[in-house]
C-alpha cells in the first residue's frame, strides 16, 4: 500500500532543471509512469524527480484539512519514527556545548515533536504549510509555528542549533533555495537532520512503480548519494547516516520481516533514511 498522497487535479505544470547538475529535461529518462504524473531519472547525476511538476501554488493547496486529519490521526506513530531516527544518528550524544538549545522543525505538522522538545527546555519553532495543522499546534500545544515556507519566515542568521526536516525535502519544488536558507539560519556548529524515503532501498527494488513512496506528493526521490550531493553543493557535509525498513508491515510473517528489517539496516537498503549534516 502506498503512503498518503493527494490525487493530482487540474494543476499547472512546469519543466525544471535538475537541482543537482542543472541538466534539462532532455537528460531525464522515464522511470515510473502513472495516470497523472511520472518520475524521471537524471542520466547525469541519478536524481529522480517529477519533471514536469506542479507549480508551488498548486502543490501547496494539497496540504489542506484532509491532510491535517491524516497528520493528527497518525501523529503518535510519526513521532515514534522520528525518535527512532534521532536514535540512529546518536542525537543524545551530540556535542551541544556552547550552543543555544534552539531547534527548528520544518514541516512540523501538528507540532508534537516541538512540544516534546519544549518540555525538555528547548526553545522551539516550527514551519508548517498546512494552515489547519499550524493553527492546531499554535493553539493546543502552545508552540510557535509559522504557516509559510522556510524562505518566507525570515529567521535571523545562525539562530538555530538544530534544524530538523522529517519527510519534507521530497515535497519541495526548490530544494536548493531550501538548503541555502537552512545554511543561513543554522549555527556554524549546528546540526541539520533530514529524514526522507530512500530510493536505493530494497522495497523500491522489489515494488518499483508500486513502491509506497513513489507518490504524487513527492516531487523528488533521493538516494543517500543524491541527498549527500545536493547537500554538499549547498555547504553541508554528511556526518552520520542510517536507514530502516526491509519489508512493509503485513507483507510477510513477523519473523521474516524482522530478518529483512535487520538486513536492510545493516546494508543501508532500508526504505527510509536519516542523514545528519553539519556545515562544511
Ligand atoms: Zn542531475
Amino acid at each position: 500500500m502506498k503512503t498518503y498522497s493527494k490525487t493530482p487535479g487540474n494543476e499547472e505544470l512546469q519543466n525544471i532543471y535538475c537541482p543537482i547538475c542543472n541538466s534539462g529535461k532532455e537528460k531525464h529518462s522515464l522511470l515510473y509512469k502513472y495516470d497523472a504524473f511520472s518520475f524521471k531519472k537524471c542520466r547525469m547525476c541519478s536524481l529522480v524527480m517529477q519533471n514536469p511538476q506542479p507549480v508551488f501554488k498548486d502543490i501547496s493547496s494539497r496540504y489542506d484539512k484532509e491532510y491535517f486529519d491524516y497528520e493528527i490521526k497518525n501523529e503518535n506513530a510519526f513521532f515514534s519514527l522520528m525518535l527512532m531516527a534521532l536514535s540512529d544518528i546518536g542525537f543524545d550524544s551530540l556535542d551541544f556545548s556552547g550552543l543555544p538549545k534552539k531547534i527548528l522543525d520544518i514541516g512540523c505538522a501538528t507540532g508534537k515533536f516541538l512540544y516534546e522538545f519544549k518540555n525538555k527546555e528547548w526553545d522551539v519553532a516550527g514551519i508548517e504549510i498546512c494552515k489547519e495543522a499550524a493553527e492546531y499546534g499554535n493553539s493546543y500545544r502552545n508552540v510557535s509555528i509559522y504557516n509559510c515556507t522556510l524562505e518566507k519566515a525570515l529567521f535571523p542568521e545562525k539562530s538555530f542549533s538544530v534544524v530538523h526536516a522529517s519527510h519534507l525535502i521530497e515535497h519541495l519544488n526548490n530544494p536548493v533555495s531550501f538548503l541555502k536558507e537552512v545554511y543561513r539560519i543554522l549555527h556554524d556548529k549546528g546540526f541539520f537532520i533530514i529524514v526522507t524515503p530512500n530510493i536505493d532501498s530494497f522495497q523500491n527494488f522489489v515494488f518499483k512503480s508500486g513502491w509506497r513512496s513513489a507518490i504524487a506528493d513527492h516531487l523528488f526521490l533521493y538516494s543517500l548519494r543524491t541527498l549527500e550531493k545536493i547537500c554538499n553543493n549547498n555547504g553541508f557535509v554528511l556526518v552520520k547516516k542510517g536507514t530502516w525498513g526491509g519489508i512493509p508491515a503485513g507483507k510477510a510473517p513477523v519473523v521474516i520481516k524482522k530478518i529483512f528489517d535487520s538486513l536492510a539496516k545493516k546494508t543501508g537498503c532500508g526504505d527510509v533514511m536519516v542523514a545528519l549534516f553539519r556545515k562544511k
